[in-house]
């Protein structure tokens, strides 16, 4: 099995064997010394502060998504959603059901967000701006730069959701002026689903002290409190976080952050060149490193997704919704290679010969 799908991913060997193990044991300091290094190296790799913090919760990434809603904000606030697929949608469900007051910028499918889309909401009382910086939905990655210097112009907090796109675009907390990432375990963090992370700036720390969350799974004041000696409140996804840890020590190894974004963007570039000669297009311009949108001219996208899982055993992500009838995602993140890449050209190739793919 080869998997582009944008998650779960393929896990590295290493990452493999730490999953096959017995769990060990988790309330002892041996536990507690990998917890802290998972959240020095997740800080380090997305350039936190020293006085943030990171909580890694069991449970995917929607769970990080929804506590982080609960406990950095409450009903005096007023956020703003970038909207533009189906993440920016679990973003406005959250904030209707927690009720948050909230506004929602609407997209076009594949628009991007600029100065002149933020223009409108310039100077009004907003306290918070929640994107899906990569809305996996559409492959669009937006503009960070223009988001960030919105939100400092405005003061407002920045809550990036970055479960695809960590580990594929660069993202400095401190440069950009981000308060929150969220990050989940099956994206580019390449682990098995049931961890999500949370990094959290110094400013919102404060917020989330003196804030109430009224869920106790999900209380972040929890998660920090016990942080502090490297332990969770419950019983945590042991063996996942230990391969979290072998995942990210791997990174660490082989160049940092720096040199693993290098290696998706490469991914991503090949077979974004290599599909040129083939009947597919790319629906848009606004791509990110993680995954690609591919469209075909002149073939049912499931005829396509289907083909390549049975007559070459190659997962690619299926859309949803009325674009999953042209649309199909290729992901580069995971264990995957430039040999892996030839796979699913030659593959791509072979179905056009076939005139399954036209
Ligand atoms: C995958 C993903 C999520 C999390 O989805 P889960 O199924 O809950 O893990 C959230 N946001 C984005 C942008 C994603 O790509």
């Amino acid at each position: 099995m080869l998997n582009f799908t944008v998650g779960p991913v393929m896990s590295s060997e290493s990452v493999l064997k730490v999953g096959a193990k017995q769990t060990p044991y988790f309330r002892n300091d041996e536990f507690s010394r990998v917890m802290f290094e998972n959240e020095e190296l997740m800080k380090e790799f997305v350039y936190a502060s020293d006085d943030s913090r990171v909580v890694f919760i069991t449970g995917s990434g929607t769970a990080a998504m929804e506590a982080t809603v609960m406990n950095v904000f409450n009903s005096e606030d007023k956020v703003l959603i970038v909207n533009g697929g189906g993440f920016g949608q679990r973003f406005v469900d959250l904030c209707k059901l927690h009720e948050i007051p909230h506004d929602e910028i609407r997209l076009d499918f594949g628009q991007n967000i600029t100065s002149k889309v933020l223009e409108d909401y310039d100077g009004k009382d907003y306290t918070g701006f929640l994107v899906n910086i990569c809305e996996t939905s559409s492959c669009v990655y937006y503009d960070l730069d223009v988001i960030s210097e919105f939100c400092t112009k405005n003061d407002i907090f920045l809550v990036v959701d970055a479960i695809s796109s960590f580990l594929a675009n660069p993202l400095n907390m401190v440069e950009n002026d981000i308060d929150v990432v969220i990050s989940g375990s099956q994206k580019a963090l390449a682990c098995p689903p049931g961890i999500s992370v949370i990094v959290l700036g110094e400013n919102v720390i404060k917020r989330v002290e003196n804030n109430t969350c009224k869920s106790m799974y999900f209380d972040l004041k929890g998660m920090l409190k016990n942080g502090e000696r490297g332990q969770t409140p419950f019983t945590p996804a042991v063996t996942i976080l230990l391969q979290i840890n072998e995942r990210l020590k791997e990174i660490k190894k082989h160049g940092g952050v720096e040199a693993e974004i290098e290696k998706v963007a490469t991914l991503a570039n090949d077979f974004r060149n290599r599909i040129e000669d083939l009947p597919l297009e790319i629906p848009h311009s606004n791509l990110g490193n993680s995954v690609t949108s591919v469209c075909c001219i002149d073939s049912q996208a499931s005829d396509i997704v289907d083909a390549l899982k049975q007559d070459y055993d190659i997962w690619v992500n299926p859309n949803g919704g009325e674009i999953g009838e042209k649309m199909f995602r290729v992901g580069h993140i995971g264990d995957l290679t430039l040999k892996d890449n030839n796979k699913i050209i030659d593959a791509l190739k072979d179905l056009e010969k076939r005139g399954i793919l036209k």
